[in-house]
């Protein structure tokens, strides 16, 4: 362990990580974490491949290229000096996180109470108790007819007003032995947001009042059902710790990921093999829809690449998909000491000892698993052997304890080899998720040499 934790690093490693906690700290939706990597990708001299195809632009060895679509999912493309046909190195990520989304008609006035509410329908795995009695915030857009957007971004900044999602106090909770989790359903999360009355108002007046309030900002009641707007924790992601060697944030599943992937193909050096960075949206709902990992424009965007590169040929597209390599670069579950009877502690994955990765996921028998190849697996270990960077093979808990999947087995579908790998989390899935400083710069220095490798 003292291998990867060193005073010569320390500093690095420390620096390393204030740019990942601001990273999620402004990143709390897909569509913010496609702003700012389409942002830091132009900075980086990214060209929009659309633009390209448009002016029928040629590609060549050394040239980068973004796609995006729906401003969901982006994907970063350096070309490398061989034919694409023989292949490419691939990370996939993923930038959609477990949330509360608002309902279509989310906004109500509860009687007696007069206390105005939003109805949210969760995203992803949650354990529902966890959303309650925290600040949240609330991000996303409205659109409206006239094709104009409102951005929402509101709890984030100190000065702004933050929601919450109530709990019943423990001296009327004569249930409190219960799990919470048994008590707080997905109906039951409503977000506050509402208590002062419109004046004069006789019918359902905090809810008119907060009509108002939305007026002002050019929002309709009407306006929610085309609205996309995200309930998340309100504040920063912060460091943790008294040696603060953790950082304690949002929807580190899996920016933290995408974050490292993102610094390793702007670092990483001009490829023999062309770069693929891939950050997905869907993924923690099973990556359908045109924005996830199964929808076809990955492989719309390789065969835009190809033709570009005068690589025409259906079958250049189908080789260059067939004989790559890639990260499916995701978390796992961290060894908790508080939860020891739900792990393998002789085959899960410790914080602070690296990069993880699981040749299997799935669950009650590596049912809908990829299961990498251990031809694979040893090039890999090479590489990083190699390059002195620290790992784990690892599992996600006990056999039949549960499981997960991630975007691996869907590219793993063309015949590539893809191995899942991430960094480890406490907390996953929670409001606030923990990760090891250390693992995240262990992630960033593989994802680099493995865009390199040979
Ligand atoms: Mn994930
Ligand atoms: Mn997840």
């Amino acid at each position: 362990m003292g291998k990867i934790w060193n005073n010569k690093n320390l500093q690095t490693i420390f620096e390393f990580c204030d740019g990942y906690k601001n990273f999620i700290s402004s990143c709390k939706t897909e569509r913010e974490c496609v702003n700012k990597i389409r942002e830091v990708a132009i900075n980086n001299g990214y060209k929009n491949l659309n633009d390209c195809i448009k002016q029928g632009i040629k590609l060549q060895c050394g040239d980068r290229v973004y796609a995006s679509n729906l401003d969901k999912c982006i994907f970063l493309f350096k070309i490398g000096t061989r034919p694409i046909s023989d292949g490419m190195r691939i990370l996939g990520a993923h930038i959609d996180s477990p949330r509360l989304d608002l309902k279509p008609t989310p906004l109500y006035e509860n009687s007696p109470s007069n206390l105005t509410l939003l109805d949210t329908h969760y995203y992803g795995g949650i354990k529902h108790y966890q959303w309650t009695a925290l600040p949240l915030a609330l991000h996303g857009v409205v659109c409206k007819k006239d094709g104009s957007k409102v951005e929402i971004n509101i709890g984030d900044n100190i000065q702004d007003t933050v929601f919450c999602i109530t709990d019943l106090l423990p001296h009327l909770d004569r249930d409190h032995s219960k799990s919470a989790e048994s008590k707080i359903n997905g109906e039951n999360l409503n977000v506050l947001v509402g208590g002062l009355p419109l004046e004069g108002e006789k019918k359902e007046p905090v809810k008119n009042n907060i009509l108002k309030i939305l007026k002002q900002h050019n929002i309709e009641e009407d306006d929610f059902v085309s609205a996309e707007i995200e309930v998340v924790p309100a504040g920063q992601a912060r460091d943790m710790g008294l040696d603060r060697s953790f950082v304690l944030g949002y929807g580190q599943d899996d920016r933290i990921c995408a974050y490292t992937s993102l610094m390793a193909m702007l670092e990483s050096n001009s490829p023999s093999f062309t770069q693929a960075c891939m950050f997905v949206d869907k993924e923690e709902v099973g990556s359908q829809g045109a924005s996830g990992m199964q929808s076809l424009f990955f492989e719309d965007m390789i065969a835009e690449i190809a033709n570009l590169l005068g690589e025409t040929s259906h079958l250049a597209i189908r080789r260059a998909l067939r004989s790559s390599f890639m990260l499916s670069s995701d978390v796992t579950a961290g060894y908790d000491p508080n939860y020891e009877s739900a792990y393998d502690k002789n085959n899960d994955a410790f914080l602070g000892r690296g990069i993880a990765f699981n040749k299997y996921t799935g669950g009650r028998g590596k049912s809908g698993a990829n299961d990498a190849s251990p031809e694979y697996i040893a090039k890999l270990r090479a590489l990083l052997d190699e390059k002195d960077i620290s790992y784990q093979l690892t599992e996600m808990g006990k056999i039949d304890q549960g499981g997960g999947g991630t975007i691996a087995y869907i590219t793993a579908n063309y015949g590539m080899n893809v191995i899942d790998c991430g960094c480890p989390l406490l907390n996953m899935h929670a409001p606030w998720e923990i990760s090891s400083k250390v693992d995240i710069y262990e992630a960033y220095r593989c994802y680099k040499a493995f865009l390199e490798m040979e």
